[in-house]
């Protein structure tokens, strides 16, 4: 059963990576919307999303933003991170960039301290003003789980069916290392098929993927909460520390989440 975010903007939640945050969901209050369907999205398949597929406007968005900095700050509630994630993927929205420049204007006046972090599957890099709007915020944390076509198609199971790995990674490249890298790490039984994130194919690919990008830091992370697939397993954070050796070696900072 999915649970979603009902609100535009909600918290301040305790984050391990990013501190107090406040949350922003640009997405449907009842449903998801997203161009992946990942194995393991805590907001469960997008087929079972499909109830409510309103987008807020930006109008919408802007008044939340505005009443939830405002309460917050009048309430003196420290927030270390306005963090965009919510039900599916935040640069589908088709005012993602006006959005932020209004975040970063409204954050400017009643948080200077805080930062804006946006998650995103890198998915929409190609859309004008998207990759833009992402370089205006402090924390762009970008998804790309591994590099083999087959693999990222059993594990994030994109929804276009151009989905091109090597586009992403030019796009990513544009950032010049200003960027924060997150990836998955599981196995498990997809359908009958293993798989399994530590494989050394894998692996290697997607350590010289990192090691090429040079992004500022790696988040890895694994299975934190009941994913929609039950026959899918954690790694451990020993795996995870040994597949980010290599990386670390080359002066990158690694942040784990076991
Ligand atoms: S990209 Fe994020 S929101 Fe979209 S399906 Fe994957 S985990 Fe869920």
């Amino acid at each position: 059963m999915a649970i979603y975010f009902d609100s535009i903007v909600f918290g301040p939640v305790r984050s391990r990576r990013l501190g107090s945050s406040l949350g922003v969901n640009l997405l449907p209050l009842k449903g998801k919307v997203c161009s992946f369907d990942c194995i393991y999205c805590e907001c469960g398949w997008n087929s079972e999303g499909r109830q409510d597929t309103r987008i807020p406007s930006l109008e919408q968005v802007q008044e939340a933003l505005e009443r939830g900095l405002r309460e917050c700050h009048r309430n003196n509630a420290p927030i270390d991170s306005i963090t965009f994630s919510g039900n599916g993927e935040p640069t589908l929205h088709p005012d993602f960039p006006e959005i932020i420049d209004y975040t970063v204007a409204l954050r400017d006046e009643l948080f200077p301290e805080a930062v804006i972090s946006v998650l995103s599957n890198a998915t929409m890099l190609g859309r004008p003003g998207v990759k833009e709007a992402l370089r205006k915020v402090e924390n762009p944390i970008l998804k790309l789980d591994g590099v083999d076509m087959d693999y990222v198609k059993v594990l994030d199971r994109p929804q276009n069916p151009d989905y091109n790995i090597e586009e992403v990674i030019s796009h990513l490249k544009w950032f010049e290392g200003d960027f924060i890298l997150q990836t998955m790490f599981l196995r498990g039984v997809v359908d009958g098929v293993e798989i399994d994130s530590m494989r050394s194919d894998l692996l290697e690919g997607w350590q010289k993927m990192a090691l090429e990008l040079h992004p500022r830091e790696v988040m890895l992370y694994t299975l934190d909460r009941k994913p929609p697939l039950s026959t899918l397993e954690k790694v451990s954070v020993e795996e995870m520390e040994r597949a980010a050796e290599p990386l670390k070696k080359a002066g990158i900072k690694i942040r784990i989440s076991g």
